[in-house]
C-alpha cells in the first residue's frame, strides 16, 4: 500500500458504452497525478445502472485501459484492500450507509411514481412555472401518512433531504471557487424503488470508503457536486478535493462527438495510433508541459512534468492532425528494437511468413528478414497501418497494386512495355537464384533507361507501383534486393499484364 499521506485517486467510468477520448483523458489525469506523486490509482466500475450497464462496455472499458498502459492499483482483477471494485458487488454497503442517513433524519422515502412525477411536472409546466426535477411532496408526509403508504405496499425510493438556506461550495482545483444557493437544490433520489443506490449516493460513499483524497473528472460533472458535498455533510464525512476539467470539443469548437471522426480509443488503435502517442496527445488535452517545453513525450517525461495546477480550464479542442503529428513524432523516435516489436504482431497477425522459395541469400528465418526490411523502411510510416501497407508485400504475392497509384505515376500503355523491357533485362542480365545486392538492380535499370532513350525515372516509377503497389515506398533498388530477383520479374510482368 502506498504511503498514507500520498493521494489517492480514481476512474470510475459506468460500463454503458466504449472508452471514448473524454472518459480516458479523465483517467489518464488521474493515474498521472498517482504516478506523479506515487499515490494510488483506483479503478471502480459503476455499474449501479442495471438497465444501462453491459460486460461489453466493461470489457471495451478494461482493454482501452490496458491499451493505453494506464495499470491500477486496485480494481477488477486487481483487488486491493478497499474491494470490492463493482458498484453492484457493494451492495450492503451503501445500504447500511443509508440507515444511516436515514437515522439521522437526512433521507426520506418517496412514495412518488414516475407517472405522478410525470404528471406534476406537466401541471407546473402548463402553468408557466419550472420543474426543478422535484417538488418535495413526499418531504413533510407525517408517520401516519408513511405507515399508510407502506401499509398499501407502494415502492418508494429515498431522497436527500437538502438544506434549506446557505450556500454550499468548494474551491475546485482547475474552476476555482464555486458556490451553489442551496435553496436551489432538489431532494434528489440517493436510492432507488429497484434497491439500488443512484449514482449520486454510490459515488460519496466508495469515494469516502476507498479514502479517495481527490476526485479529478470532466466539468459535466460539476452540478453533481454541490449535491454530493450535502451527502458528506449530512454523513459527517470528509469530502475529498474536487478538480473538474473542461470538456473535449471537436476541431469546430463544439462538443467532440462521432460527426468529428473517432471517438472511442479503439477506433485509434484500428487506426493505428501507437499507444504511447494517443497517451501523449490525451495529455495535450487540458495540460501543456509549460514553457518552449517539447510537446512530443514519452510517459515517463510527462509523469515528471505532470501538475495540477496546470491544468487548463478552458476547453480543448481535439485536434485529429495534431494527433497524427505526435503519432509519426513518436515512430520517429523508435529504437530499431522497438520498430520490430511493433511489426512482429504485424506479420503474426496476417500470417506472413518468409517464403522459402524466396530465401534472401544471407537471411534465413523471418525476423531477419523483417529486420532488413525495416532497416530499409526507416522513417517512411507514420502509424501502424501504414506500416502494415510497407511491409506485406515483402513477404506476400498478394498485395494488390493502388489503381490510384498506377494512375497518377505512369501512363499504363507506355509503362506496360516499359516494365516488359525491364523484366526482360533483369532476366537476361543476372542470375535469378542468388542474392542480387541493390547496386545490381540500378545498374540494370540506368542501363535499360539509357537504351530506352529515356530518363530512369520512367522506369523506377512505374516498377515501384508494381513491385510495392504503392507510389511511395523505401529505395526501389533496396526493394528489389529484398524482394529478390526472381519475384522481382515476376511482379513487373504480372504488372504489364494487368
Ligand atoms: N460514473 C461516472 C461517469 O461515468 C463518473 C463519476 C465521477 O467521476 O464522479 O460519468
Amino acid at each position: 500500500m502506498s504511503n498514507p499521506n500520498s493521494p489517492r485517486v480514481r476512474f470510475a467510468p459506468s460500463p454503458t458504452g466504449f472508452l471514448h477520448v473524454g472518459g480516458a483523458r479523465t483517467a489518464l489525469f488521474n493515474w498521472l497525478y498517482a504516478r506523479s506523486q506515487g499515490g494510488a490509482f483506483v479503478l471502480r466500475i459503476e455499474d449501479t445502472d442495471q438497465e444501462r450497464s453491459t460486460e461489453e462496455s466493461y470489457a471495451a472499458i478494461l482493454r482501452g485501459m490496458q491499451w493505453l498502459g494506464m495499470d491500477w492499483d486496485e480494481g477488477p482483477h486487481r483487488g486491493g484492500d478497499f474491494g470490492p471494485y463493482l458498484q453492484s458487488e457493494r451492495l450492503d454497503i451503501y445500504r447500511k450507509h443509508l440507515e444511516t442517513l436515514a437515522e439521522g433524519g437526512h433521507a426520506y422515502k418517496c412514495f412518488c411514481s414516475a407517472d405522478d412525477l410525470e404528471a406534476r411536472q406537466e401541471e407546473i409546466e402548463a402553468d408557466e412555472g419550472t420543474w426543478a426535477g422535484y417538488d418535495g411532496q413526499c418531504r413533510h408526509l407525517t408517520t401516519e401518512e408513511i405507515a399508510a403508504q407502506e401499509a398499501a405496499g407502494t415502492p418508494f425510493a429515498w431522497r436527500l433531504r437538502t438544506p434549506d438556506e446557505g450556500s454550499t461550495f468548494w474551491y475546485d482545483i482547475v474552476l476555482d471557487k464555486l458556490e451553489f444557493q442551496n435553496e436551489l437544490m432538489v431532494d434528489r433520489v440517493i436510492f432507488k424503488a429497484d434497491g439500488f443506490p443512484t449514482y449520486q449516493f454510490a459515488v460519496v460513499v466508495d469515494d469516502h470508503d476507498m479514502g479517495i483524497t481527490h476526485v479529478l473528472r470532466g466539468d459535466d460533472h460539476v452540478s453533481n457536486t454541490p449535491f454530493q458535498l450535502m451527502i458528506y455533510n449530512a454523513m459527517e464525512w470528509k469530502a475529498p478535493k474536487f478538480g473538474h476539467m473542461p470538456m473535449i470539443l471537436g476541431p469546430d469548437k463544439k462538443r467532440l462527438s462521432k460527426r468529428h471522426g473517432a471517438t472511442s480509443v479503439e477506433e485509434f488503435q484500428t487506426q493505428g495510433i501507437l499507444p504511447a502517442a494517443m497517451t501523449n496527445y490525451l495529455a495535450l488535452l487540458g495540460w501543456s508541459p509549460g514553457g518552449n517545453a517539447d510537446e512530443v513525450m514519452t510517459r515517463d517525461a510527462i509523469i515528471k512534468k505532470f501538475s495540477l495546477k496546470k491544468i487548463n480550464s478552458s476547453p480543448a479542442a481535439f485536434d485529429y492532425d495534431k494527433l497524427a503529428h505526435i503519432n509519426s513524432e513518436h515512430i520517429k523516435r523508435l529504437s530499431a528494437e522497438e520498430r520490430l516489436e511493433l511489426a512482429k504482431p504485424i506479420i503474426a497477425r496476417d500470417n506472413w511468413a518468409l517464403d522459402t522459395d524466396w530465401l534472401i541469400h544471407g537471411v534465413d528465418d523471418t525476423e531477419s528478414y523483417l529486420n532488413r526490411v525495416l532497416g530499409i523502411l526507416g522513417n517512411r510510416f507514420s502509424n501502424l497501418v501504414t506500416l502494415a501497407n510497407h511491409i506485406g508485400f515483402f513477404f506476400t504475392e498478394e498485395h494488390f497494386v493502388d489503381a490510384e497509384a498506377w494512375k497518377e505515376h505512369v501512363t499504363p500503355e507506355a509503362a506496360r512495355a516499359t516494365l516488359v523491357t525491364l523484366a526482360k533485362a533483369i532476366e537476361t542480365g543476372m542470375d535469378l537464384d542468388v542474392a542480387q545486392p541493390a547496386s545490381a538492380f540500378e545498374e540494370v535499370i540506368r542501363s535499360t533507361a539509357e537504351e530506352m532513350g529515356v530518363k530512369a525515372g520512367e522506369l523506377i516509377h512505374p516498377s515501384r507501383v508494381a513491385l510495392t503497389g504503392q507510389s511511395r515506398s523505401a529505395g526501389i533498388f533496396e526493394v528489389m534486393e529484398l524482394v529478390g530477383a526472381r519475384r522481382t520479374v515476376a511482379r513487373l510482368k504480372n504488372a504489364a499484364n494487368s
